[in-house]
């Protein structure tokens, strides 16, 4: 090989090298700008969307409302995020589901029980919320949950364990005449006349927003006398058998009662059974129950902020000592109520997400 044939194959070599570079740099450029006017494209959407919820009367020119419609639902897909699904007997699952078409209704099968919308548009576009709670006396086991939004469904398979929930013998003396009277025929017409009609109440407007809170202060000598779910007796007699359906608190008479959360007040006034007695609704299928109060603030029909006064501490009605019955249930389901005040418990444990594809459900815990 001589010397002039090195050089062209320099040449040869050098020319293909510098042609690669160009083709190669050429790709990347256009490749950059196709991320940026996908970018500028994804950016212009996004503006739209947003003036357009944000002045849901103005339709651009040219544009039906159903095509508005499709529009802003490409600009939203869909989005399905469920909560915790490691749950227990008194646990609650909650689901959200984001960007669904305005005139579509969801739905959820599942054995745990029926759930219970909101529908929140304060941004212009429809998310749902829905809370299922999971019964104290459900089988423990895996549960299938079925989410159908239009033609969107989604699966999530959740896992309910069995809580220990402790066991009570209450020895009461049923011939002191209180007590005779909170147990009389009378007392309990008067329950089922009273409080029976509010437990399957729901309400779609939600006055709740963040933790409910304990709603008396322990103080140094309070305590949870009796637990949610537990398994309570009287004076031995197994005929008695029940669940607890709420939590006792027991402190001092007088200590004030507050309420929970934000809701209205469906009753507040004394009841054989019940003693002094308020119920409020926080709206969103969440009601909470105050019983064997000393005294209440007649507050029915109002509407009130978290932690407003809403009565004392007593033991009126079937009540042993001064202690707070406090109870919360969604729908006609009571829950565990220091379950509602975990910042990690389902109910808020939803947060906001994206899905790759229909069909999967991203969980977060
Ligand atoms: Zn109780």
């Amino acid at each position: 090989m001589c010397n002039h044939d090195i050089a062209i194959i320099i040449i040869v070599v050098a020319l293909v090298a510098s042609l690669f570079v160009l083709f190669t740099s050429a790709r990347l450029s256009e490749e950059k700008a196709e991320a940026a006017r996908l970018a500028e494209r994804e950016a212009a959407r996004e503006k739209l969307a947003l003036t357009l919820a944000s002045y849901p009367n103005v339709v651009p020119r040219g544009v039906s409302t159903e095509e508005l419609a499709k529009l802003m639902q490409s600009f939203r897909p869909a989005v399905f995020v469920s909560g915790r699904t490691e749950l227990e007997q008194g646990d609650i699952l909650s689901l959200r589901l984001e960007y669904i078409p305005d005139d579509i209704v969801p739905e959820i099968e599942t054995a745990l029980g029926p759930a219970i919308f909101t529908k929140d548009v304060s941004d212009g576009f429809s998310h749902w919320y829905a809370i299922v709670p999971v019964s104290h006396s459900r089988a423990a086991g895996e549960y299938g949950v079925t989410v159908r939004a239009g033609e969107l469904e989604y699966e999530v398979n959740v896992t309910v364990s069995e809580y220990e929930f402790d066991f009570q013998n209450m020895i009461i003396d049923t011939s002191v005449p209180s007590v005779a009277d909170a147990t009389s025929a009378k007392a309990i017409a008067e329950f089922n006349e009273k409080i029976t009609p509010l437990i399957p109440l729901i309400s779609e407007e939600r006055y709740w927003d963040g933790l409910f809170v304990m709603p008396v202060d322990f103080g140094p000598e309070g305590f949870i006398s009796t637990q949610f779910g537990e398994i309570r007796i009287t004076n031995g007699n197994q005929a008695t058998r029940r669940s607890h359906l709420g939590m006792d608190l027991a402190v001092d008479r007088g200590t004030p009662v507050h309420a929970t959360g934000a809701g209205r007040v469906l009753l507040s006034e004394f009841l054989l059974n019940t003693g002094n007695t308020v119920i409020i609704d926080h709206g969103g299928g969440l009601k909470s129950f105050y019983y064997h109060m000393d005294s209440v603030e007649d507050l029915a029909g109002t509407i009130i902020e978290q932690g407003t006064l809403i009565g004392t501490v007593g033991s009126t009605g079937y009540s042993t000592g001064p202690h707070l019955h406090f109870e919360m249930r969604i729908g006609e389901q009571p829950i565990s109520p220091s379950m509602l005040m975990e910042p990690e418990a389902g109910i808020y444990s939803v947060q906001y997400g994206t899905i790759d594809g229909v069909g999967a459900a991203e969980e977060r815990s």
